[in-house]
C-alpha cells in the first residue's frame, strides 16, 4: 500500500528508535526529565521565544495557546477552514468558555482589511476580541503557505490594537523550508507558536508550544489542567529532537515529490487541482462527479493500493511524507491516472462507499 492519506502515518525510523532508547529520563510532571528540557530548549531557540512547553498533541498545544491569551467570554479571529476551528471539537467552547470568529479567507488566506472592523467594542453586551489566529501551513488549504507580508501586516496590526496572536505551525517547518524564511522569522510575529513532530518531522508523538517564559509557566499549568501532564516524557521527547536534527531539510523531498502528484493532476482529464498551485506537501484535487464521487475515487484508488482522504464530495486529499519515497508517488500518481480513465471509460465501476467515512483534520 501507498499511503497518502496523511503524514501522520509514519513509523520512527531504527535511528529515531535508537535515540528514544538510549535517552536520559526523569519524571516530567516533576519537572526533571533532562530530555524534555532538552527539547522545550530546542524548541525555544529554533522558534526564538523564552520557552517551550511539550506536550502530547497539536491539538492540546493550540487549545492550551488559545487559553493562555483569554478569559471565559473572550473571543478570538481566526480563518474558516483552519483547525483551531473546524477539528477540535469547539475545545475553545468545551474547554475555556470562549468564542470564535471565524472569517473566510481568499484561498483560506486572511487579508489585514477584512479583520480591521472585527473587534468588537467595550459593552457589556459583547464578548471581548483577544486573540487572533493563523494556520502555516494552511491544512485545508492544501499546505498553502501563507504570504509572509500578510501574516506580518495582520500580527502588526493584531498587536497595535491590543490583541494577542497564536500561530497553529503544525507544519511551519515545511513553510520554512519551501519559502527559505526560517522558522524564527515566522515565529517572530506571533506571541505564541505550536508546533507538531508527528506531521512532516515523522515522530510518533508530539507537540510544542514556544512563546515568552510566564506565559509558558501558565501554559504548563493549564497542560496539567487539560490532561497532558507525562511523566517519563524524555522517551519520546528524543524522537522529536532526533527529527529537529534529521528531518527538517528532508521535507523538500516530501514537496518535489507533491509535486509529481500534481502534475499528474493536472494532466488527467477528470481530475482538477483545486487550488492549482501547491505549496508544500499536501495536494487536493477534485475529481468530476460525472465520473465518481471522492469517497468512489478513494475506494477505487485503495482497490489499487493507493491510500488517499475524501475531504468532502467531491474533494480528495494526498500528503507526501517520508514514509513515501519520489517512486512511489510516481506510482500513485500513475495509478490515480489509470483509475480515472477506466472510471470515465466505463471499464471499472465505483464500488459502494460509506459517504460518512470522511477523516477529518490529520
Ligand atoms: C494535525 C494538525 C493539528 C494537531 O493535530 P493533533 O493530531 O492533535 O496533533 C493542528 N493543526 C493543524 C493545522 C494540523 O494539521
Amino acid at each position: 500500500m501507498i499511503d497518502l492519506r496523511s503524514d501522520t502515518v509514519t513509523k520512527p525510523t531504527p535511528a529515531m528508535l535508537a535515540a528514544m532508547t538510549s535517552a536520559p529520563l526523569g519524571d516530567d510532571v516533576f519537572d526533571e526529565d533532562p530530555t524534555v528540557h532538552k527539547l522545550q530548549e530546542r524548541v525555544a531557540e529554533l522558534l526564538g521565544k523564552e520557552a517551550a512547553v511539550f506536550a502530547p498533541s497539536g491539538t492540546m498545544t493550540n487549545q492550551i495557546g488559545v487559553r493562555v491569551h483569554c478569559q471565559p467570554g473572550d473571543e478570538f479571529l481566526c480563518e474558516a477552514g483552519c483547525h483551531i476551528y473546524n477539528y477540535e471539537q469547539g475545545a475553545y467552547a468545551q474547554l475555556s468558555g470562549l468564542a470564535v470568529r471565524p472569517v473566510e479567507g481568499r484561498e483560506n488566506i486572511l487579508h489585514v482589511d477584512q479583520l480591521r472592523d472585527l473587534i468588537r467594542g467595550d459593552n457589556e453586551h459583547l464578548v471581548r476580541t483577544r486573540l487572533v489566529c493563523l494556520e502555516n501551513t494552511h491544512n485545508r488549504g492544501s499546505g498553502r503557505v501563507l504570504p509572509y507580508d500578510g501574516v506580518a501586516e495582520i500580527c502588526a496590526w493584531a498587536h497595535d490594537n491590543g490583541l494577542a496572536t497564536h500561530l497553529d505551525g503544525a507544519r511551519l517547518f515545511n513553510a520554512a523550508v519551501a519559502t527559505g524564511i526560517p522558522a524564527n522569522e515566522w515565529a517572530k510575529h506571533f506571541d505564541t507558536v505550536s508546533v507538531c513532530f508527528s506531521k512532516g518531522l515523522g515522530c510518533p508523538i508530539g507537540s510544542a508550544l514556544a512563546g515568552p517564559a510566564p506565559l509558558m509557566k501558565q501554559a504548563r499549568r493549564i497542560r496539567k489542567l487539560f490532561g497532558g501532564g507525562m511523566r517519563q516524557a524524555g522517551v519520546i521527547a528524543a524522537a522529536a529532537l532526533y527529527a529537529l536534527d534529521n528531518h527538517i531539510e528532508r521535507l523538500a523531498e516530501d514537496h518535489a515529490a507533491a509535486q509529481i502528484l500534481a502534475d499528474a493532476v493536472r494532466a488527467t482529464s477528470g481530475l482538477r487541482l483545486e487550488p492549482d498551485t501547491i505549496d508544500t506537501n499536501i495536494i487536493i484535487f477534485s475529481v468530476d462527479p460525472q465520473i465518481a464521487t471522492a469517497h468512489e475515487f478513494v475506494a477505487a484508488l485503495r482497490a489499487r493500493g493507493v491510500l488517499t482522504l475524501a475531504v468532502s464530495k467531491t474533494r480528495i486529499r494526498a500528503v507526501t511524507h517520508l514514509d513515501v519515497d519520489r517512486a512511489a508517488v510516481a506510482r500513485a500518481a500513475k495509478i490515480a491516472q489509470e483509475t480515472t480513465a477506466a472510471l470515465a471509460d466505463g471499464k471499472l465501476h465505483p464500488a459502494t462507499v460509506d459517504e460518512d467515512s470522511a477523516a477529518y483534520g490529520r
